[in-house]
């Protein structure tokens, strides 16, 4: 399974709705300091709900939406941000069962190609953030439980920050033991282990 293709519609720098497509097996982004190769790794941990706010470089959800201005001014009235990650999965990685499951309905279409879309809407009184799955509206949650089950969680290093190989470098030896048993996906079963303990 890997993406294929990102789809930005009004996010952070990307004012029009920008397709952006990936091979297989190593794609790179390539442009001059603020173009906005940071704002496409934001895209994708914002849509798959992988990284707070402050992980995705704002400081609050509203921030991600594209401000025509960019000077830091709070922009008012309703606008919206959207971010379409398509995965191809035509190697079944993730099966049509756990595809049904976690949007809740049969009515999902070919899972051949998983869709998880994020939307942050700000209104004149507040804001709203949704997620779909294959176009059915679902909760953070359902995202996180699907994409776990193939090794991708928020604590994961699936994307590897500016900064975090330095980090792990400087850990002491027992911080980065709980980083390869958290890789490992042995870290869950230490924490099941801890709370059957407790019990
Ligand atoms: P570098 O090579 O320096 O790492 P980059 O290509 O990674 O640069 P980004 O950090 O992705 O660049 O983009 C930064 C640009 O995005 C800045 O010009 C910033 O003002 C702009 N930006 C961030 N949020 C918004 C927004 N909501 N609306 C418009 N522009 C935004
Ligand atoms: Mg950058």
């Amino acid at each position: 399974m890997h993406i294929k293709e990102l789809v930005l519609d009004n996010f952070k720098s990307f004012g029009r709705k920008t397709r952006i497509p990936f091979y297989e097996n190593f794609t790179t982004i390539s442009g001059p300091n603020g173009s906005g190769k940071s704002n496409i790794i934001d895209s994708v941990l914002f849509a798959l709900g992988l990284a707070r706010t402050s992980g995705i470089r704002a400081e609050k959800l509203t921030d991600l939406i594209y401000n025509p201005d960019d000077d830091g001014t709070t922009v008012t009235g309703e606008r919206e941000a959207q971010v379409e990650v398509i995965l191809d999965n035509s190697d079944g990685e993730i099966s049509r069962s756990q595809v049904v499951s976690a949007a809740g309905t049969d009515n999902v279409g070919d899972t051949e190609e998983i869709n998880v879309k994020r939307r942050v809407k700000q209104t004149e009184e507040n804001y709203y953030s949704y997620y779909y799955l294959n176009g059915r509206s679902v909760n953070l949650s359902d995202i996180q439980d699907l994409l776990s089950q193939v090794g991708v969680t928020p604590e994961g290093y699936n994307v590897v920050m500016q900064g975090d190989v330095t980090e792990i470098i400087n850990m002491t030896p027992h911080a980065r033991r709980q980083i390869i048993d958290e890789i490992a996906g042995v870290a869950e079963f230490d924490a099941r282990k801890e709370d059957a303990l407790e019990e």
